[in-house]
């Protein structure tokens, strides 16, 4: 992208990003005004987004958008979905947590994956399918925070360790430009975040798939 300026990291793992008219969101700026900054944060799952919500939850106001038209069987597509909704509602209830997660749903249109992926049905898991995935998801959420008036997104995506954080990062970034609304970079499996998921699944007793989503990855062992 033309003119495209990138700011250095403003504090901690967080990055925005500016072009022309858009001026980055300075997370300290936030901060003096509202109580925490808004974030609609993509989630693949209701097992990856438990070790992130932990995580977040201290200094954002979450909201989980759930928009995966990757998986492409819609009974798994449901379970999935009621799984993440049911993770909610337990954490919300919870006396002991001291937050409240939102979540709204994105529209379920798989036609929308197969046009991006198809072409790629061959590749390994991780190659170009596997990026024009992420582009998907984290465009519709971008879009989605932009017209809802949420200062930033972000996404469970890197939490997994099958996924490639630098290709989650760089789509992340760019989308951020492209709707000129924050994207909070962060590798959600440092720190043990993934293994701290694997316990909070269990905790909760969450349904935890065996394969990533689409039908190409269904027909792979993992
Ligand atoms: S393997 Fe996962 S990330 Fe890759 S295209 Fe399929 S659903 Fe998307």
């Amino acid at each position: 992208m033309k003119g495209v300026k990138k700011t250095g990291p403003l504090s901690d793992s967080t990055e925005m990003v500016r072009e022309g008219t858009f001026k980055y969101v300075n997370i300290s700026s936030i901060e003096k005004n509202k109580a925490k900054p808004s974030l609609l944060l993509h989630s693949c799952c209701g097992p990856c987004s438990t070790a992130v919500i932990e995580r977040l939850y201290p200094d954002y106001d979450i909201t989980v958008f759930f928009y995966n038209p990757n998986i492409t069987d819609e009974k798994e597509y449901i379970r999935r979905k009621k799984t993440q909704m049911d993770f909610i509602k337990r954490y919300n209830d919870d006396p002991t947590i001291p937050c409240k997660v939102g979540f709204r749903e994105g529209p379920y249109d798989v036609s929308a994956f197969y046009r991006v992926a198809e072409a790629f049905a061959g590749e390994p898991e991780g190659g170009r399918r596997c990026q024009q995935c992420f582009a998907l998801r984290l465009e519709k959420t971008a879009e989605t925070a932009k017209i809802l008036g949420f200062d930033m997104f972000a996404t469970t995506l890197s939490i997994s360790p099958h996924k490639d954080y630098d290709a989650i990062s760089h789509i992340g970034k760019r989308t951020a430009l492209m709707y000129k609304v924050g994207f909070l970079d962060k590798d959600f499996k440092k720190n043990n975040g993934y293994a701290r998921s694997i316990e909070l699944s269990k905790i909760y007793g969450l349904y935890r798939q065996d394969h990533c989503g689409c039908e190409y990855s269904k027909k792979k062992e993992r």
